[in-house]
């Protein structure tokens, strides 16, 4: 048997901090259910002193984890910030408090401005309280790629003895080549007494496209976790992707000596499922879960996979969950259809909400001769958001043609619950929706992109909207809207990014 490489996925709090990509507590929730179906080894939730949101959000993970996964709340080494990821914990079977500091000579002088000794010292007493707090503890090496490695291996010697659980290396900045990132476990497997009966855990940045490659760098010089983000989503160029790591592992196990326990059937879903709740788009041709990853178009290539698949295509599609989605409810479909397709999917309803969900399902299912997994997802999300709503789009009305005027007429309820009508004229029916909104919300945005796209195939499909906005401190917002009228998904995705700015200054305030 192989080695069990364990996967953290840290979509929730790395892959978060990505530009636009916040999620409020319930979006966590639903991607941390994802994760549990998935089973992933540990779920790193969220950085609990940030915000009350993101405190929220680590705890009610550790809530529904239950022994399935570990949860993990991230700190800086600081009293404070270890005592608020330990509270957040309470609710989790098995907790781990994540701390760490920087280790390189620029994040030591410019950033943190301390001595190596005093670096040295804090991460040896952030590790000693987080283990007075909880057992499991993992130890971060901030920077660790641009690490002097002697000293590296003096702090990693210090935090094990100081009793860390697990170790982390990271290449925060992305900029290592894989020999040289697996030369450095080695370094560390090699050097620190007692390392054997720890764990060390590869986080590798993608800023030079090589963050796959380290990680399996990693893995081959010794370490037993990956940290990972589902689609490969994280600060700046992102992380090490997920569903790339994974495969990559499953097809190179024997040579690694290595092997995961993820349901790989369940990645193209948690892509899916990742891209819809943030409102960042995956890139056709993205590894293991781009549009086009098992798409065949040049002639000698179609020739050769009709003769046999495996002269173009390394993976079947099937053991990825990409087989396509399955036609499986018609507005003949009753109750106990749709009740058993959402479960399926992972979603549960009280009898009260399954009844509207039901109503919406209806609808949709009028209007279009199927109804695929993907519009189901869509309709479920859509309510999700309503929840947390802040305005709400009651109703839309659309004047345009040539020649016309294009002219909205728009009912929009905010906060409060009062119920504002407007009319706006604009250059476009988009346009004049837009300003009608904001004649309503009254806080200024700029609209940075906007993209119309089919969920499903078909003419009659649902339209998706997705719009990115900059709020004026400079904070980017992603809004998603879906909906048959394409005008009524613009208007609805504009109003979500709207919302989610509102609902993330709330939670930093
Ligand atoms: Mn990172």
């Amino acid at each position: 048997m192989t080695r069990k490489i364990d996967i953290l996925d840290t979509t929730l709090r790395d892959g978060e901090q990505s530009p636009g990509c916040s999620m409020n507590t319930q979006e966590k929730v639903i991607v941390a259910r994802e994760l549990l179906r998935m089973g992933v080894d540990v779920i790193e939730a969220g950085f609990p002193v940030s915000s009350p949101g993101d405190f929220r959000a680590v705890s009610e993970i550790g809530s529904i984890a239950g022994d399935q996964a570990a949860v993990a709340a991230f700190s800086r080494a600081v009293d404070s910030d270890i005592a608020a990821a330990a509270d957040a914990l309470k609710t989790a079977e098995r907790p781990r408090i994540i701390t760490g500091i920087g280790v390189s000579p620029i994040h030591m002088e410019e950033k943190l401005r301390m001595s190596e000794d005093e670096v040295l010292e804090r991460a040896a007493h952030a590790v000693a309280y987080a283990k007075s707090l909880v057992d499991d503890v993992q130890f971060y090496a901030e920077d660790a790629g641009r690490a002097n490695p002697e000293f590296l291996v003096r702090v990693v010697q210090a935090v094990v003895d100081a009793g860390a659980t697990v170790i982390e290396i990271p290449d925060t900045t992305g900029s290592c080549l894989p020999e040289a990132y697996g030369n450095l476990i080695k370094t560390i497997m090699e050097n620190v007494s007692g390392i054997e009966n720890v764990k060390v855990s590869v986080h590798a940045h993608n800023d030079l496209g090589l963050a796959t490659a380290l990680a399996l760098a990693g893995v081959r010089n010794g370490a037993t976790q990956v940290e990972c983000t589902i689609n490969g989503l994280g600060e700046r160029a992102g992380n090490t992707a997920l569903e790339e790591v994974v495969m990559a592992l499953r097809m190179h196990g024997d040579e690694l000596d290595a092997h995961t326990t993820i349901q790989t059937r369940e990645l193209t879903r948690a892509s899916r499922l990742v891209s819809r709740v943030t409102g960042m788009s995956v890139q056709p041709n993205k590894a293991i879960v781009g549009a086009n990853a098992f798409a065949h178009s040049s002639g000698i290539h179609q020739d050769g996979v009709l003769k046999a698949r495996g002269t173009y295509e390394i993976i079947d599609p099937a053991e990825v969950g990409a087989s396509g989605s399955d036609i499986i409810l018609s507005s003949r479909s009753g109750h106990a259809a749709l009740r058993h397709r959402l479960q399926e999917l992972g979603y549960s309803f009280s009898e009260e909400d399954f009844e509207e969900v039901y109503e919406r399902f209806l609808e949709i299912a009028d209007q279009k001769k199927e109804v695929y997994d993907e519009d189901l997802e869509s309709i479920v999300q859509e309510r999700q958001r309503d929840i947390e709503a802040i305005f709400t789009l009651n109703a839309l009305q659309i004047q345009c043609g040539d020649p016309l005027v294009p002219t909205a007429v728009a009912t929009i309820t905010d906060a409060a619950g009062v119920r504002h009508v407007v009319s706006v004229t604009g250059t476009g029916p988009v346009d004049a929706a837009y300003k009608a909104i904001d004649k309503v919300v009254g806080i200024e945005s700029d609209l940075q992109e906007f993209a119309v796209k089919a969920i499903t195939r078909g003419i009659d499909a649902i339209g998706e909207v997705t719009v990115r906005i900059t709020a004026q401190d400079g904070r980017v917002y992603n809004g998603r809207g879906s909906d048959n009228d394409i005008i009524v998904a613009s208007a609805k995705a504009y109003i979500n990014a709207i919302n989610r700015m509102i609902q993330a200054q709330r939670s930093r305030s």
